[in-house]
């Protein structure tokens, strides 16, 4: 999403951009997402749930959030819904597909199914979509305990990253956090990324395939990051949701419960009153640590200097969300405007 929006940015500014997409179809993860674009709605809380995040970026985003969910509007993105359903935050939810149709339409050259020819005359600005499709990268800056399964768009294997890297870049805070939903243990497709979210933790009683109990109903975070995270670090990066008869009759469970075992098919004795247990894995949607910039979203090396012609935007940029959960589509929209016009002042 941030390429396409800082290129369409870019030419209303009167810059000729190229996007180059790697993948088969524009729209990355966001194309995928549910396309609620959010921030929270006291910037306290947001600082609340992202402690240890780059405090200049949360406010660039979260400042600058409503009008250019304004200005997303403006080039005829259809709007599903005025508000997030959620009365801590506050946004729009978009329909993903003509989202990245209307960006598409106004974005100038898109070369489709083209990695980003790096290393070339003129400003460059990096929005691969982090690296959570490389488990190479996930294993050496996450390093969960088994390999992640991807909940996102194929190609985000950190070419920005490694791009930056190789450029004396400085990594953010937050390398080895990332944002993601526990899954069914079964086999799933992208077009049950949404439904198939195991999102009623706060329900469950969470325990690993060795039997310990490792995580609390009442420990769980209002967008569950903390437990997913906490379950890519147990054996095999899975776990089990354990219910009893009151968990399952919450509307919650019953909607989005997966396949479940009867107690007796545990490989552990299950505690008294569990009524059944689903088995879960970690997934990953996208990193939240990754480059360094500044509020100006240049890249910056760890002496705060920046890389020449180098910007980068969405969840490229770290940080932003570093000790929680932020929208990573608000990130991707305020950032690419802010690089576009960057390029251009
Ligand atoms: C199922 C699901 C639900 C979600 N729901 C929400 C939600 O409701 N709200 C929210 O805020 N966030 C949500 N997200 C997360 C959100 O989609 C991402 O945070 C957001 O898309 C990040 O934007 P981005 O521009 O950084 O990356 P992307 O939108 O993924 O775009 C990155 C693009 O870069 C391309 N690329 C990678 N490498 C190269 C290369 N070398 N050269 C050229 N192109 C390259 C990729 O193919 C991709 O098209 C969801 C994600 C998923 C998968």
């Amino acid at each position: 999403m941030a390429g396409l929006v800082a290129a369409v940015r870019a030419r209303e500014l009167g810059i000729d951009a190229v996007v180059y997409e790697k993948g088969t179809r524009p729209g990355g993860s966001m194309l995928l997402s549910s396309g609620v674009v959010w921030r929270h709605c006291r910037w306290e809380d947001f600082r609340q749930e992202c402690p240890t995040g780059d405090e200049r970026l949360q406010r660039l985003v979260w400042e600058r959030l409503d009008d250019a969910l304004g200005w997303l509007r403006s080039l005829g993105a259809p709007v599903v819904a005025d508000e997030t359903e959620n009365p801590l935050t506050t946004g729009m939810r978009f329909d993903t597909r003509g989202l990245t149709d209307s960006l598409v339409a106004q974005v100038g050259t898109l070369r489709l199914g083209t990695a980003a020819p790096l290393g070339g005359d003129g400003p460059l600005v990096l929005a691969t979509g982090g690296f959570g499709a490389s488990p190479e990268l996930v294993d050496r800056y996450v390093q969960p305990a088994a390999p992640l399964r991807l909940r996102a768009s194929p190609w985000s294997t950190g070419d920005g990253l490694e791009h930056a890297l190789a450029q004396g870049a400085a990594l953010s805070a937050g390398t080895a956090e990332f944002y993601g939903r526990n899954m069914p243990d079964t086999p799933w497709t992208e077009a049950e990324f949404v439904p198939a979210a195991q999102l009623y933790a706060r329900h469950a009683r969470m325990f690993d395939e060795h039997g310990v109990e490792f995580f609390r109903g009442e420990d769980v975070s209002w967008s569950e990051t903390n437990v997913v995270q906490a379950t890519a670090r147990r054996p095999g990066a899975r776990a089990y949701y354990l219910l009893t008869e009151e968990a399952l009759a919450e509307p919650a469970v019953a909607e989005r419960m997966g396949a479940a075992l009867a107690p007796g098919e545990l490989p552990f004795a299950a505690p008294p009153g569990t009524a059944a247990a689903v088995p879960v894995v970690a997934s990953i949607t996208h990193t939240i640590g990754g480059l360094r910039v500044d509020e100006h979203a240049r890249v910056l090396r760890a002496d705060g200097t920046t890389v020449d012609g180098l910007f980068a935007a969405g969840v490229d940029v770290g940080g932003v969300a570093a000790g929680g959960y932020a929208s990573g589509l608000a990130q991707a929209l305020v950032l690419g405007l802010v690089a576009a016009e960057s390029i251009a002042g």
